[in-house]
């Protein structure tokens, strides 16, 4: 088999989950994009995905995503940065990212702004909604006490775009009990911002469970590309 060829399995596969996530939660599959999330995979590979008609790619880290993207400028593709986001890097990102998937904090905020200013375009920005449990020190996203807060900062940059929320269900959850939990946050999040109607959930190991919970976005790496290197 080619590269070519596990490729497009996976991608088949993926899509051929995707379908059945939609059929049994009852929704139209032109409601959830596929994001591939390509991290620790070369920028060969992107460009064989685009190839298969991929739009949309994920990264996660800072400096493999800054130069994959320049690698495959030409693919015309949307990059996701999904990762977490250091506040002296912010800036950068934002001017290759074109969505901004993990704001947690408002300090991103302003360098984010200036680096989609640099690049003379507004950038979409995902909040990160922490689905640990409550009292818990939420380390990747932002406690829900604090989204309205956050989404009204994000309001008032004019280089930013307020899509709606990402979430990454916790390990040794049950993923059907922490979407359930997002829906209701998003549920609550969309009253105040009804244009914000994106959610990113769902990877591959749970894909099914955040697709029946709404999510318009799911971000899968390992079913499409394979297994990465352990070391992460
Ligand atoms: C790596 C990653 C994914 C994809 O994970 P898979 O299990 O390989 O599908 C999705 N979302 C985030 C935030 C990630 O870091």
């Amino acid at each position: 088999m080619t590269r070519l060829d596990e490729l497009r399995a996976g991608l088949d596969a993926t899509n051929a989950r995707i379908d059945a996530a939609c059929s049994a939660a009852g929704r139209d599959r032109g409601e959830v994009a596929l994001t591939v999330v390509t991290k620790f995979f070369p920028a060969s590979d992107v460009r064989l995905l685009a190839g298969l008609g991929v739009t949309d790619v994920g990264e996660n880290r800072h400096q493999e995503a800054e130069a994959k993207q320049a690698e495959c400028a030409a693919l015309g593709l949307r990059w996701h940065f999904i990762g977490g986001l250091q506040k002296n890097k912010a800036a950068a990102v934002a001017r290759y990212a074109d969505v901004v998937e993990s704001v947690d904090r408002p300090e991103l905020l302003p360098r984010l702004a200036r680096g989609a200013a640099e690049r003379g375009r507004p950038l979409d920005v995902l909040l990160q909604v922490s689905l640990d449990p409550a009292g818990s020190d939420h380390r990747a996203g932002a406690d829900p006490a604090t989204l309205g807060a956050l989404a009204a900062e994000v309001d008032a940059f004019v280089d930013l775009r307020l899509g709606g929320l990402m979430a990454v269900a916790p390990l040794g959850e049950d993923p059907a009990a922490a979407f359930a939990r997002l829906q209701e946050i998003r549920h609550g999040f969309l009253a105040d911002h009804p244009d914000a109607t994106a959610l990113s959930a769902g990877m591959s190991g749970d894909l099914e469970q955040a697709v029946a919970a709404g999510a318009t976005h799911v971000r899968v790496g390992s079913a499409v590309l394979g297994s990465r290197p352990s070391v992460q």
